[in-house]
């Protein structure tokens, strides 16, 4: 039996709790509700991931580049084209949001007890003091991610500063990192679980009307994800690398199916590794930064979902939203995609931090987890694919990549 379910791949499972989810909801309706813990169980699991895994993959990543001046030109190039990239993709969910309005028609009434967030009040140099950790320990307990990201860069350059005597850190803080991804696939097996209690909740208690909006969600979420991978990463390896798309995808594929199917950038790490390294011919150094970075700091599916997921929450609770909040949701939702770890359903625990700055109810995240693991496996496909493109472009303009290597498909 156990053995029996094991045999299924993952990702099988959980449309199978999907779909169970749904048949169950709608047979069982209100009631539903007794069965909700088991998804917030879940979604407290991926949490308790957040912290140690992205401290320990960020400062892997940076002292995986080894050596300081190369990060300086690297790693300047890589982050600028991370936040291009996010800022774009965010553009796009608020236009695909806004153009199709996916949860227009109805608005639904606020479960009891729900939360609508006072809109925060932050000018733009409190949000930069606020990414100063002025207590990295109290950081990591509120599990504050901005400040968290720039402690762990920082760590990671004093690792790098320090050279050879703290070699003995870094090869601790890599075994860590490969640790936190070993528990980020223990707690994936929830995911079944946790889908189909959330999904039970949702079909019982909004019913039909509540799915047909979840539905033009995803569809929307995918249509997204497509454009991003077409367009924003088809010109970075056309007119900034240079290279044909082709060779690109070719070389891509296997690390788009393993974060299709896992739903973790963090779990398909050392595949999108692989894929860089050899079928791209981005040298180690730049590909271990960049990607390793990127696993946790360039998520454009993310970032355009967010972006998306913020009006999806307005409209199906009648917010409505003014200019300026459209400007606040893209500087937050650009800051979450940078904050979100690599793990299943990060997006979701990221969509507090947008929805809390323009003020969309809180409710709205427990409305589209349950359909958020089918969204959340093209986010991460698009997600690493990206961070395959900026490695291709940073590595053409320093020169670390072997466009023979690029070039030749049969090592594929
Ligand atoms: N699961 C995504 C990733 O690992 C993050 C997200 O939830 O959007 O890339």
């Amino acid at each position: 039996m156990v053995r029996a379910w094991f045999r299924i791949p993952l990702w099988q499972r959980v449309i199978g709790a999907l779909i169970l989810g749904v048949i169950t909801g709608l047979l069982w309706g209100e009631g539903a509700e007794q069965i909700k813990w088991i998804g917030d169980f879940f979604i407290r699991a991926i949490r308790m991931l957040v912290v140690p895994l992205i401290l320990f993959s960020l400062v892997a990543g940076v002292a995986a580049i080894g050596d300081l001046r190369k990060l300086g030109t690297v790693g300047g190039r890589a982050l600028l084209l991370f936040v291009i990239t996010g800022f774009a993709s965010v553009t796009l969910g608020l236009t695909l949001g806004t153009l199709v309005t996916p949860g227009a028609g109805r608005t639904f009434e606020l479960p009891e007890g729900a939360t609508i967030p006072e809109p925060a009040e932050t000018s733009v140099t409190e949000m930069i003091l606020a990414m100063i950790p002025s207590n990295p320990v109290q950081t990591m307990a509120q599990g504050d991610v901005l400040p968290l990201i720039v402690f762990a860069l920082l760590f990671g350059i004093g690792i790098l500063m320090a050279g050879k005597d703290a070699a003995p850190v870094a090869r601790g803080v890599d075994a860590a990192a490969l640790v936190m991804q070993k528990m980020t696939m223990l707690v994936m097996e929830l995911t079944p679980f946790g889908v189909f209690a959330l999904m039970a909740w949702v079909a019982g208690t909004f019913g039909y009307e509540g799915l047909i909006p979840l539905a033009s969600l995803v569809a929307l979420n995918y249509l997204g994800c497509l454009i991003i991978i077409a367009v924003i990463y088809g010109g970075l390896v056309r007119l900034v690398a240079r290279l044909p798309l082709i060779d690109f995808f070719r070389g891509m594929a296997d690390a788009m199916a393993v974060a299709y199917s896992t739903a973790s950038s963090s779990a398909t790490l050392p595949v999108t590794l692989r894929c860089v390294q050899r079928n791209l011919g981005v040298s180690k150094s730049v590909s271990s930064f960049v990607v390793s970075l990127g696993a946790t700091i360039n998520m454009n599916g993310t970032a355009m979902y967010l972006g998306l997921a913020t009006l999806f929450g307005a409209q199906i609770f009648g917010v409505t939203l003014t200019f300026g909040d459209y400007v606040m949701i893209a500087i937050t939702a650009t800051l979450g995609a940078i904050g979100a770890a690599g793990i299943p359903g990060a997006g979701l625990i990221m969509m507090g931090l947008v929805f809390t700055s323009v003020g969309v109810p809180l409710e709205t995240i427990a409305f589209v987890a349950g359909v958020d693991r089918i969204m959340d496996m093209m986010r991460t496909a698009t997600n690493i694919t990206g961070d395959g493109a900026v490695s291709v472009a940073v590595a053409r303009m320093t020169g670390d990549i072997d466009v023979e290597e690029f070039e030749s498909a049969d090592d594929v």
